[in-house]
């Protein structure tokens, strides 16, 4: 209750390492924690050390910064960071005793540069783009990558330890891209092996692939929502063995009795059907709270749950809780694991046209984060 407004995040960070526990015994082999993004909205430090605790063997981030920002904190478990443009800090980047991935042979130049220039060889990943059409390599250009890789190899500026890609479809786990996707990554690293690359790592796996398609785990799993304990399946976590562990929560800060006809929030989008109690909730979209929830997202409130009646506002929403007793300071649960009556995020995901993933990421602004458990505390 440290911003005045008593809203908070709450991070459980023994289900991040029981949740990760269950992901590495499942594919028994080795699991990397992508904690990219803040960790996934959970706090890109703790999240961290809470899944290296339950059995994470390494840690994945999308840009350097974070994974100078895992070092800066004493993280010391290996890191691959993968999203990083032109004139990225290679050098800060092998300093750290980052690993880096690689794109394209102009990536690799500033790979090579930076080794040579810190004395520091760099742990290499390769990415082959196999059907997202995002990040990797494509196939066209993937020989030539390989190739000047194996020459970067056997210079002594790089030792590349991963050949890996990403998955268009894993959380549809009968769709035909998948089984398209492994036959190229399989000749992508054919080819790589065949340049003399042998040693690396071969890794596709997000968190769907791990929990739904062992035909795609290879040599290293890469799971990031499911750390958190949300199904990439869009599902029930608990089938999954795994426990959300986010929940959104936030303090009544005002009540009020209004009539029947009574317009609420910006543009009277929603009116009172009758007599009825108001509870004003001091948390909006510059929260990360989607606007689009605005008389449809659910919450936790005076024992049921409720919509959100009318739009949501920058910095509030509105519930209409009838005759329920409601005061200013109880508690209004967005979202959480589920099993005390509240929402889960998977719910609010469907109420707003959404993924559990842009609504953890984004909650923010002004809830403070509180942390409970105790894997990987300092
Ligand atoms: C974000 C990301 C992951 C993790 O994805 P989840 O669906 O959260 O498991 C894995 N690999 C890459 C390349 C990513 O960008």
């Amino acid at each position: 209750m440290t911003n005045g407004t008593g809203a908070e995040v709450v991070v459980d960070l023994d289900a991040i390492a029981a949740n990760t526990a269950v992901l590495r015994e499942r594919v028994d082999r080795p699991l990397m924690a992508v904690v990219k993004a803040d960790g996934y909205g959970h706090g890109l430090v703790p999240a961290a050390r809470a899944a290296l605790a339950g059995g994470a063997d390494s840690l994945g981030v999308a840009v350097l910064a974070e994974g100078l920002a895992l070092r800066a904190a004493g993280v010391t478990a290996p890191v691959l960071t993968w999203l990083n443009g032109p004139g990225a800090d290679f050098a800060a980047a092998l300093t750290a005793d980052l690993e880096v991935s690689v794109n394209a042979v102009w990536g690799l130049s500033e790979v090579v540069a930076a080794a040579r220039a810190t004395g520091r060889p760099a742990r290499l990943h390769l990415f082959v783009d196999t059907g997202l059409s995002r990040e990797g390599a494509t196939m066209s250009e993937w020989p030539e990558l390989v190739a000047a890789a194996a020459r970067a190899q056997a210079d002594g500026d790089v030792t590349v330890v991963g050949l890996w890609s990403h998955m268009a479809y894993a959380d549809a786990p009968t769709h035909p891209t998948i089984g398209a996707q492994v036959r190229v990554f399989e000749e992508a690293v054919g080819i790589a092996r065949a340049a003399g690359l042998t040693d690396a790592r071969r890794h596709l796996a997000n968190s769907a692939a791990t929990v739904a398609l062992p035909e795609t785990w290879f040599d290293l799993v890469r799971p990031g929502i499911a750390v958190y304990g949300l199904d990439p399946l869009g599902g029930n976590a608990a089938d999954h063995g795994l426990r959300p562990a986010m929940t959104v929560r936030a303090q009544v800060a005002l009540t009020k009795r209004v009539p029947g006809g009574a317009g609420v929030s910006y543009g009277h989008t929603y009116t009172t059907a009758g007599e009825t109690t108001l509870a004003l909730v001091p948390v909006g979209y510059a929260d990360g709270v989607p606007r689009a929830g605005g008389n449809c997202a659910p919450v936790l409130a005076a024992g049921a749950q409720r919509r959100i009646a009318g739009r949501v506002c920058m910095d509030q929403f509105v519930l209409d809780v009838g005759n329920a007793a409601v005061a200013p300071g109880d508690e209004v649960v967005l979202w959480g694991p589920g099993d005390g009556g509240e929402p889960t995020a998977q719910q609010w995901a469907d109420a707003v046209g959404t993924i559990h993933y842009e609504l953890v990421t984004r909650i923010g602004g002004r809830f403070a984060r509180r942390y409970v458990g105790s894997a990987g505390a300092v």
